[in-house]
């Protein structure tokens, strides 16, 4: 390559410029474009996303039966109806977001394949200075943005978690992992290995059963499920009196988190109550005779772990048909064959799917810089979970774990656009938040509290996370029940915010 080649391919050529630049087009970056769109109309801004395509994590993960653990109710967008049956599979949800995008002229604003590599924030020019690569073309772009919305999930698309175990290269079969699902892997009449208990190996072992030969649910403890019908009766109810489809989302909405409120309360005030109704629901799939006490019963409180809900039991029916099994075991080590366990048996596989999980990526890979220096989020604090101590102009978005992500994205919005009208009425350029003085001898605590909520890429990643404080104002806490009245009330004017 030549002198000139080379420059062009490594220097960006132009810069733009936004109001705002978004990180993804996952359902929080599309939710974000959305109210930027209609709360903030005049608004420039783009969103930037590394994938083909919008959608995220319906896009990233393609494996057998992908769907929704929420309901789409409230998964879904607070301001477009969900009108089909609430739990969903990826392509629906992509029909959905696809939906919003046509509807309110989303498409312009985002581009496609264009991974952020770094954002460094300028407080001599009160900007962003936003580097992206073309994944297609390998150009190298540069983007300015008077505010930065951090709409990048949590977890790293490229690659999904799967601990070392021993001897795994001697396996003659396939390893999967479910976030790098093979689109022409044959699992027809295959005994196919499931290791992992989570929503994802939920999910997969009933779509895998009908054509593999058999599928068995390794997992080295057990995780709560909640299991019902995939319908919500208020809603059948409401479309046979022919309401408007508006009326029942937001009716339905508040019925289904009115219930899941009052469940997560009993987790923590009745939590052995909580339990026997979840696990009486699972016998009355399983019946008297199948050891529940083994295989679905955990050992930590519910809701200490996400509880996905099983649609119509179909985890539980193919376990009852002998299509699938579970096993409650350890892995030793791999075999030729298949896993050796701790307690010496052998389970025999072609295929082992590793539903093992993430790799948290709380920044999108992205290099943050800050007047220069190097930005670690894990060196500050957060300001209910989406802003950052010392971090001007930027808004990170991070849902709820026990209640619809979206919910988060709807409220995060809203705040979002109040701030950018309050700084272009107070002809703010930049807010920063910051302990107040009040706040200095608080101590700072770990992103979230393990007691509360541990699941293992939680725990894996901790150290990368920004950290919290013992006040409602310096934690995500988790509530979407307080922080739908909290957040509207937040005072723009209060100390936590400093302006310039
Ligand atoms: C299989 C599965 C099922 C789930 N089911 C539910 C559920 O039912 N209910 C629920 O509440 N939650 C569920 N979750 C959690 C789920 O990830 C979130 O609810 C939600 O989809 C997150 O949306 P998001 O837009 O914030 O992030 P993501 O969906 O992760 O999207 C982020 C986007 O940002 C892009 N991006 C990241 N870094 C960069 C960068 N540097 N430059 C450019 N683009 C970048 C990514 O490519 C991606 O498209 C599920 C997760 C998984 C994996």
């Amino acid at each position: 390559m030549n002198v000139q080649a080379q420059i062009d391919r490594t220097s960006p050529r132009t810069t733009e410029h936004f109001d705002v630049v978004i990180a993804g087009a996952g359902i929080s970056g599309v939710g974000a474009a959305y109210h930027l769109t209609t709360q903030c109309p005049g608004t420039t801004f783009v969103a930037l996303e590394a994938q083909k395509t919008f959608g995220g994590t319906w896009t990233t993960h393609r494996y057998p039966g992908i769907r929704s653990d929420s309901d789409l109710h409230t998964f879904g967008y607070r301001f477009k109806p969900w009108t089909t049956a609430p739990i969903a599979s990826a392509k629906e949800i992509l029909k959905y977001m696809g939906e919003v995008i046509e509807e309110n002229d989303l498409a312009p604003h985002i581009r496609y394949q264009h991974t952020i590599t770094s954002a460094s924030w300028s407080s001599v020019e009160n900007l962003w200075t936003i580097e992206a690569t073309r994944t297609d073309t390998g150009e190298e772009l540069r983007f300015t943005a008077n505010f930065f919305w951090m709409c990048q999930g949590y977890y790293r698309h490229t690659e999904g978690y799967t601990p070392e175990w021993k001897d795994m290269a001697r396996f003659k079969g396939e390893i999967v992992h479910p976030q790098k699902w093979p689109e022409d892997l044959d699992y027809r009449n295959k005994r196919v290995i499931v290791i992992g208990s989570g929503a994802t190996a939920a999910t997969l072992i009933p779509a895998l059963a009908g054509d593999a030969g058999h599928v068995t649910m390794l997992q080295r403890s057990p995780t709560y499920f909640r299991t019902g019908r995939n319908a919500i009766e208020i809603a059948e109810e409401l479309r046979k009196l022919q309401v408007d489809e508006t009326w029942i989302h937001e009716i339905t909405r508040r019925k289904i988190l009115f219930d899941q409120d009052a469940f997560t309360r009993k987790t923590f005030n009745e939590p052995e109550a909580a339990k026997k109704d979840l696990l009486s629901a699972v016998e009355a799939y399983l019946g008297k005779d199948y050891d529940i006490a083994t295989h679905f019963t955990p050992r930590y409180r519910p809701w200490r772990q996400r509880i996905a809900f099983i649609p119509d039991g179909d985890l539980f029916q193919g376990i009852k048909s002998g299509k699938a099994s579970v096993v409650t075991d350890e892995i030793d080590r791999f075999t030729e064959k298949g896993i050796l366990l701790k307690s010496g048996r052998e389970l025999e596989a072609d295929i082992i799917v590793t539903a093992t999980g993430f790799n948290l990526c709380a920044n999108g890979d992205i290099a943050f810089e800050v007047d220069g220096k190097p930005l670690d989020f894990a060196d500050t604090v957060t300001y209910r979970g989406m802003m950052f101590t010392g971090v001007p102009n930027l808004v990170w978005v991070f849902g709820y774990f026990r209640a619809s992500w979206t919910l988060r994205v709807d409220l995060v919005a809203d705040f979002v656009c109040r701030l950018l009208q309050h700084m272009k009425a107070t002809g703010a350029k930049k807010v920063t938040p910051a302990l107040r003085p009040e706040d200095h001898n608080m101590p700072l605590l770990p992103w979230i509290d393990p007691e509360n909520f541990n699941p293992g890429y939680m725990m894996r990643g901790m150290h990368l996370l920004p950290k919290r404080g013992e006040k409602p104002e310096w934690q995500h806490n988790q509530d979407y029940w307080a922080e739908k009245d909290e957040f509207p009330a937040i005072d723009l004017k209060d100390k936590a915010f400093v302006y310039g």
